[in-house]
């Protein structure tokens, strides 16, 4: 396999599919793309800044000021804001219901859909998000939606950002952040979250990790072998 080739995992938040995502490029030895981050990154700073996400005039005032960069140091993902590696502080909550506004508006999924597509046509892929598989690779090779119960993500959700951070976290309001960034994420009119038609669904709910990871690479397998030969460099 030497052509370039894309695997888009999409589902909601909670899903497990960075998790997977990341081994089964770890697997493949290819790179891995959390697309999330780089909305975390841009609703960082604006929320630094004191920009609201939902208020498309500021956004798109800000935009312009903001320089995305995506680099790989040994194969995991840093994103920096005007030169700031910002990588280690997108992970709460807050950054978590500011992403999920900031990227409804067009012109910052458009700014974002550009990165993605940059890197996505150098070099083969894993790439995670929400509208991977419908808008930004409609040709990618492998499709997979990801998707497990609101309350099985809230719980694993709620487990990560135990381990995370030092502040109380509560379940109750994981699992109402979750639905309430399933609700937004799944009914904007720019890219929502749904699953492409020739995706393949893997519910995982009630799947180990372990077993989600072995159907992800039965997909994967059974679809680049369909593929072979015909990989193009025109996503
Ligand atoms: O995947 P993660 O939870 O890190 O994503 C944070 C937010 O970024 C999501 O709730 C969603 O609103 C947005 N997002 C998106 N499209 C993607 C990836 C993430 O709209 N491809």
């Amino acid at each position: 396999m030497n052509k370039v080739f894309s695997i888009a995992i999409d589902g909601p938040s909670g899903a497990g599919k960075s998790t997977i995502a990341k081994k089964l490029a770890n697997e493949l030895d290819i790179m891995y793309l959390d697309t999330g981050a780089l909305f975390r990154a841009v609703a960082y700073q604006a929320l630094k800044l004191k920009v609201d996400p939902n208020d498309l005039e500021a956004v798109t005032e800000f935009i312009p000021e903001v320089e995305l960069e995506i680099n790989f140091v040994n194969k995991e993902q840093r994103v920096s804001i005007n030169e700031k590696d910002v990588t280690d502080f997108i992970r709460t909550e807050e950054v978590s219901i500011a992403a999920s506004d900031i990227s409804v508006h067009p012109i910052i999924r458009n700014f974002i859909l550009e990165k993605e597509r940059e890197l996505a046509s150098k070099e083969s892929f894993v790439l995670d998000g929400r509208d991977i598989g419908t808008v930004v690779l409609p040709k990618a090779e492998v499709k997979i939606f990801l998707s497990a119960s609101p309350e099985i993500r809230a719980k694993r959700r709620y487990k990560d950002l135990e381990k995370q951070s030092d502040d109380e976290v509560e379940y109750q309001q994981v699992l109402a952040d979750i639905l309430k960034r399933d609700k937004q994420d799944s009914s904007r009119k720019t890219a929502p979250t749904k699953k492409a038609k020739d995706a393949v669904f893997l519910d995982s709910s009630n799947l180990t990790l372990a077993e989600t990871l072995a159907q992800v690479k039965k997909i994967v397998k059974e679809k680049l072998l369909k593929n072979q030969g015909c990989y193009e460099n025109d996503k």
